[in-house]
């Protein structure tokens, strides 16, 4: 894919490149810090391909770190699923750190902080705090606690790290400015009490750091040159170099870059939302192939490379925008059209019956696995008296430009011979149960008898052939094409406590996101895949063979359909 090779600036190359031409970095260091409280999404993908990349191009080195503060939503499940996930997309990371592992360091930082007389307890409600600090008009009124001594403050920060005091009761702020116009920036908070179990650190710590005290100094802690974000940090931005500044120390402060958040229509990208949609079991996990997570994602049956280029084809743009999730299906189908081998599967099987052809009469026919790809070899298929052909390729009143089968029609079955439709059985509905057809014994593909052309070519199965499976697609799970566009609110922390619908989440989701066909019938080669093993059903998509697959009832996932010309015309 030569378009994953595109060298054109962005604007955070030109920022990097002017920061190495000055002087001010000799080197360049980046880093990807998830917080571990969920799966990443295709989001977080920008951000890996930005962080990653921009290590890469210019000879430096790019760090994953797990921002661990919040030990309510963590977990280890999700630490060592996040590693798998950048694994799989291909991305080396040089050093692992865990924000956990640096707890003992920011305390001491926070220490350092007090004694320069730029951090306080405060006593106040977390009322009392919400409404003194003021609106976006107006200023923030001072704390009656901002003006304690050095002394005081350490002591009182101590005992909050001794567990004297109860959860909520009193807060570390950073000693700023309480009428700043930037609401951050007025005495943020920044370490709480909270007891709560650690996935790393157990019950050592009942103060944790906020994030926005944390994040910054471990940057600088590790030697990130350049932080690069999403466009929702770019407010927090004089807060972090207020951070790095006065922690002190650090020749080097890495320099905050934030660029647009991907968004995509019809999906949610806020691991807020999904864990939501988890947790209340509208979709069956985190890998649900409906899920817009790089779990769900790899199930469904995604190439990584096609994510990857999907991420190329979008660019990195500073401002926020929409990108139809059309583009990505349109990288998957170029990812896998080159090396899916083809078969046939009939997902709504119909009863097709050859009057003129023996009963019991095989006749052994040879197929490619690639039209273009030799190399991929050939399989063998029988063909029979009885065959199976899609219903949706019958029909009994054909409409206009309907070129496949219908009484007194002809059609070829792919591979095989020319059909003609002369007569149907019904059932007492009017339904047809079964086609009944003569073959033109002298059309067999690659015969010479081959040439005559009729319009219509359908797959088929015969029922030698035919395996059950179950079949299961897919449609995006969200109705509203507005949603994608909802940037997720920042959580409260009362919000991360529940598991009621997050603030901003209004989605309506699709009843018809995911369609079950248990009946398909599909080739001996497919059912016998291995989890994972990608094929192009003729005509009709993309199919992955699930987990979920037994060797009495293998399931496929329609990772994508092909562009249906007749289903474009119909709509
Ligand atoms: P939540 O959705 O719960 O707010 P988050 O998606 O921001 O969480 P983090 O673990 O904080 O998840 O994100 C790690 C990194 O990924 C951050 O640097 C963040 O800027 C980036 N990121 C997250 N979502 C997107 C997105 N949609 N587009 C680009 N970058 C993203
Ligand atoms: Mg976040």
């Amino acid at each position: 894919m030569a378009d994953t090779e595109r060298t054109a600036q962005n604007f955070i190359e030109e920022f990097v490149e002017e920061d190495l031409a000055s002087g001010r970095f000799d080197h360049v260091r980046t880093r990807f810090p998830p917080e571990p409280n969920g799966y990443l999404h295709i989001g977080h993908v920008k951000a890996l391909c930005i962080d990653f990349g921009i290590a890469q191009k210019y000879g430096g080195k790019c760090n994953l770190r797990f921002d661990d503060t919040n030990p309510a939503k963590e977990d280890t499940v999700f630490v060592e699923g996040i590693q798998r996930d950048i694994e799989w997309l291909g991305f080396k990371w040089d050093k692992l750190h865990f924000a956990s592992d640096f707890f003992p360091r920011l305390y001491e930082i926070a220490k350092d902080l007090i004694r320069k007389g730029l951090a306080y307890v405060d006593d106040q409600s977390p009322e009392e705090m919400r409404k003194n600090r003021g609106t976006l008009t107006a200023p923030g009124v001072d704390s009656p606690y901002r003006n304690r001594s050095v002394e005081e403050n350490l002591d009182l920060f101590e005992r909050m790290k001794n567990g004297e005091f109860p959860d909520g009761s009193r807060v570390l702020r950073a000693k700023i400015d309480m009428s700043s116009p930037n609401v951050l920036m007025r005495d943020p908070t920044i370490y709480r009490i909270k007891r709560c179990h650690h996935h790393r650190t157990g019950d050592e710590w009942c103060i944790y750091p906020m994030y926005d005290f944390q994040h910054p100094i471990q940057d600088a802690i590790e030697g990130v040159t350049h932080s690069l974000c999403s466009l929702e940090y770019e407010i927090h931005r004089p807060l972090y170099d207020w951070m790095v500044h006065n922690a002190g120390g650090f020749d080097q402060p890495p320099r905050q870059i934030e660029f647009a958040r991907l968004n995509l229509t019809r999906t949610l990208l806020s691991k807020r939302y999904l864990r939501y949609m988890v947790e209340n079991h509208i979709v069956s996990g985190w890998d649900d192939p409906r899920m817009p997570t790089l779990v769900a994602m790899r199930r469904r049956g995604y190439p990584a490379e096609a994510v990857k280029d999907f991420l190329v084809r979008v660019g990195v743009a500073k401002a926020d925008s929409v990108v139809d999730g059309a583009l990505l299906e349109a990288c998957v189908r170029d990812a896998l059209g080159d090396s899916a081998p083809r078969g046939m599967a009939v997902l709504k099987p119909l009863k097709l019956t050859l009057s003129n052809w023996e009963e019991g009469k095989v006749d052994v026919i040879t197929m490619e696995n690639h039209p273009d790809h030799p190399e991929m070899g050939t399989r063998e298929v029988r063909f029979t008296k009885h065959l199976f052909i899609e219903q949706d390729d019958f029909m009994l009143e054909p409409v206009k430009k309907f070129f496949r089968l219908a009484p007194g029609k002809e059609v070829r079955l792919k591979g095989a011979y020319i059909i003609k439709c002369e007569d149907v059985v019904l059932d007492e509905n009017g339904n047809v149960t079964e086609v009944l057809c003569s073959v033109d014994l002298s059309s067999r593909s690659g015969s010479e008898g081959a040439d005559r052309k009729v319009k219509g070519t359908l797959h088929w199965i015969s029922e030698l052939d035919a395996v059950k499976a179950e079949v299961r697609l897919y449609e995006p799970l969200i109705l509203d094409e507005d949603q994608a566009a909802e940037a997720p609110e920042e959580a409260s922390e009362e919000e991360e406590e529940n598991t009621s619908a997050p603030k901003g989440f209004s989605a309506k989701i699709n009843p018809d996101s995911l369609v079950t066909l248990t009946g398909c019938m599909v080739e001996p080669v497919i059912a016998a895949s291995s989890a994972g093993d990608r094929f192009q059903f003729l005509r009709q998509g993309y199919f992955c063979k699930d987990q979920d697959s037994t060797p009495e009832k293998p399931v496929f996932n329609r990772i994508v359909p092909l562009k249906d010309s007749w289903a474009k015309q119909k709509q």
